[in-house]
């Protein structure tokens, strides 16, 4: 190899490791083709940017500091080492403490707290997920759940770190099915102790992140019984390890070892034998148990209980949701930006010039809607953050509905955004350093943790026919019918025919008749399961429980309906609020492509239902395509808004 070669082979080496950010030119890709965009991405990224602005920069600082750079190597226990150093690192600098009380020494700003976690889904995702675990539901966890005895003996500590501790609900036997945990916490009033125990096998706490290796102390839910009677699924602290990281006598801890993604974080499983924890352990501020072992709390139904202190949680789903859309962000910034510069067949033989991916139709089809998309969730998301921060237990069902419904709905998107941008950048896609191995193993279980997918959306659609059951209850039967009659035709006009068949394209962009098909969909599908469900529990025929189970491919489907009504609605609210007008433009034609590209995709149901026409469903299919087509001159400038730093993006192909 001569000299040139030998240099150029060790500056790709150093490339592969991620730790370079640039090439010579000579061996690097043509440059990103950035034509004019119809906006200047600043302008769009302080949009997205927010009044948390500071902390997004605050977090990306943090983030592009040398110590920072990825983690390169296979062994996940350096790796472990290296992501709870990062962890420090965020702790030194304040992050942590961004939701705590202001007394002692926090914000109480859970808003900031979401926005510095959703910049931190820029970077590596198992940081992310060490930090919700540590920050999120471990010491937040104490403050939503505990009371001031326990803020004060507990929080500046798990703020800073000093603290480790973990969030320990699932068990072998039972993830999505909390209630039914089998952990007990049995109340022993001579010593004004409870005792922690995992009666079998599947008792044994599961996939607790921080388990394996640095928690000291858990919050475990457990069953509370006293004097044998049985007060349902409470959360008790309970201490783990030493102070030199040794589990202590009666704890059994077992490493979960290596997993598809997230290797920064340690999780393992944990069983209990008979472990004594004071009366002061029981996070008390839904429950308590008095020194006579009276067991006291203000909601009187044990259900009712239960979801009160499960709402108090809501913001782990959020805070995925979000993080989830900012890796689908880094996915089409990599895939947008490679596609702007290269090049593959073209006209003539041999072709000339060859054409530009982002040029190709396909591409543009394959990535414009996934842009919208994240665009969507975005905005959607921040009005959900906002709504919780107005109200500080989260504890409203609307609330609860639409964070289940957002946490599925943007983690399903994160994971086909992903996909779709790694097959669109071909074998670059596959290499480590261009960031998709990482994405795609590392957000595949957002699917699944903070509430698995299949089962939030069964409850977004439990609470949507528990809404309307609660409104058709105090209707008189005139208005009853009213009601029926209006929610059927939601959306819809007495102009009903020319809506099916208009194909005009000034109609089809017009957000109200978009919305109006949204919204048809949904209440369509929620009379029509709330019909099934009452005709198959009438005269308990059937039991709820097994007619819920057996409506639920409709169920599912409404949830979907449901979420994309409230995201679109939302979308169309920013558009028209958008207070810098050179946006304007550009958000318009993502929302218009957000909502004629889900009137594509459930052409099936409108067909079937006769609310659009089979000419109406083909010029939304050509318009999709306009608009996909429309996007690509901005594409390049809507990914450069995001405002993801160079160092968490592909160095080869997306810089
Ligand atoms: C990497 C990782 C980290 C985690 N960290 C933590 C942590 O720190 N603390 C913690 O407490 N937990 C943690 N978890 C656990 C996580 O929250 C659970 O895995 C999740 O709640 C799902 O539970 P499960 O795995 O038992 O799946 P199950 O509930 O058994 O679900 C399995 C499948 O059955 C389906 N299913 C279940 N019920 C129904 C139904 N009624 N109808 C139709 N389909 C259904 C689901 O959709 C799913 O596809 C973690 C998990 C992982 C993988």
């Amino acid at each position: 190899m001569n000299d040139a070669l030998a240099k150029s082979a060790a500056e790709l080496d150093r490339i592969g490791d991620g730790s370079q950010p640039a090439v010579s030119s000579d061996l690097s890709y043509p440059p990103i083709e950035r034509p004019r965009a119809s906006f200047e991405p600043v302008a769009m990224q302080h949009f997205l940017d927010g009044e948390h602005r500071p902390v997004r920069e605050l977090v990306k600082q943090i983030v592009t500091q040398p110590e920072f750079r990825y983690f390169a190597g296979t062994d996940h226990l350096a790796f472990r080492r290296q992501v709870l150093a990062w962890t420090k690192r965020l702790a030194d600098a304040g992050i942590g403490r961004i939701f705590m009380p202001k007394n002692f020494g926090g914000e109480e700003d859970p808003a900031k707290f979401m926005a510095a976690g959703e910049t931190l889904g820029f970077h590596d995702l198992s940081l992310l997920i060490k930090f919700g675990v540590q920050f999120g539901l471990f010491a937040g966890s104490i403050q939503r759940l505990g009371t001031e005895s326990h803020h004060r003996k507990y929080l500046v500590d798990a703020a800073s770190c000093q603290l480790m501790g973990c969030f320990a609900m699932t068990e072998i036997g039972h993830g999505s099915n909390v209630q039914a945990l089998e952990t007990t916490a049995v109340y022993d009033p001579t010593h004004e102790q409870f005792i922690i125990h995992s009666p079998t096998f599947s008792a044994g706490k599961a996939y607790i992140g921080n388990a394996a290796s640095d928690a000291r102390l858990a919050i475990v839910f457990a069953q509370l019984a006293i004097g044998g009677e049985q007060q349902g699924v409470h959360a008790f602290l309970v201490p783990l390890r030493d102070e030199s990281s040794r589990p202590l006598p009666g704890i059994a801890i077992e490493d979960d070892g290596y997993k598809m993604g997230l290797n920064g974080v340690d999780n393992g499983r944990i069983w209990f034998d008979h472990i004594r924890v004071p009366r002061t352990a029981l996070l008390n501020r839904f429950a308590d148990v008095d020194s006579a072992g009276k067991y006291q709390s203000q909601i009187k139904s044990a259900g009712a209980r239960f979801f009160t202190m499960i709402g108090t949680l809501v913001g782990g789903r959020i805070a995925i949701a979000a993080s989830g859309n900012s890796a689908a962000k880094a996915g089409l910034t990599i895939a947008i930006r490679y596609a702007a510069r290269r090049r593959q067949f073209g006209p003539g033989k041999p072709p000339g010039k060859e054409t530009l991916l982002l040029d190709y139709p396909a591409t543009q089809r394959r990535l414009m809607p996934l842009l919208a998309n994240a665009y969507a969730v975005d905005f959607a998301l921040k009005h959900l953050v906002a709504l919780s921060a107005k109200t500080p237990d989260g504890a409203s069902r609307a609330i609860e509905t639409l964070a289940a419904g957002l946490k599925a709905w943007s983690a399903w998107n994160t994971t086909r955004t992903i996909q779709a941008g790694r097959e669109s950048c071909g074998g670059e896609g596959y290499i480590a350093a261009n960031r998709f191995a990482a994405l795609k193993a590392d957000t595949d279980v957002f699917a699944t943790f903070e509430g698995d997918n299949t089962v939030l959306m069964q409850l977004v659609a439990k609470n949507l026919l528990t809404d309307l059951k609660d409104h058709l209850k105090d209707l008189r039967p005139v208005q009853l019918t009213g009601f029926l009659l209006n929610k059927k035709m939601s959306g819809f006009t007495r102009t009903m025919p020319l809506f099916t068949l208009n194909t005009s394209r000034y109609h089809l962009l017009d957000a109200n008749v978009q919305l109006s098909y949204f919204k048809h969909r949904e209440s369509g599908l929620l009379l029509q399961v709330g019909g099934a469900f009452r005709r198959l529990i009438k005269n308990r025929e059937m039991d709820a429980y097994t007619a819920f189970t057996r409506l639920q491919p409709e169920l599912l489907e409404l949830a979907d309906a449901y979420v994309e009504r409230e995201i679109l609605e939302r979308f169309t609210a920013v558009v028209e609020n958008a207070s810098d007008r050179t946006l304007h433009t550009p958000l318009r034609r993502l929302r218009d492509l957000f909502a004629l590209y889900r009137l594509e995709l459930h052409k099936g149901w409108y067909l079937e239902n006769g609310v659009m026409s089979g000419f109406k469903a083909k010029a939304i299919s050509r318009l999709v395509t306009a608009l996909c087509a429309d996007l690509r001159q901005d594409a390049v400038a809507l990914v450069d808004a995001f405002g993801i730093p160079d160092s968490c993006l592909a160095a080869r192909i997306a810089l």
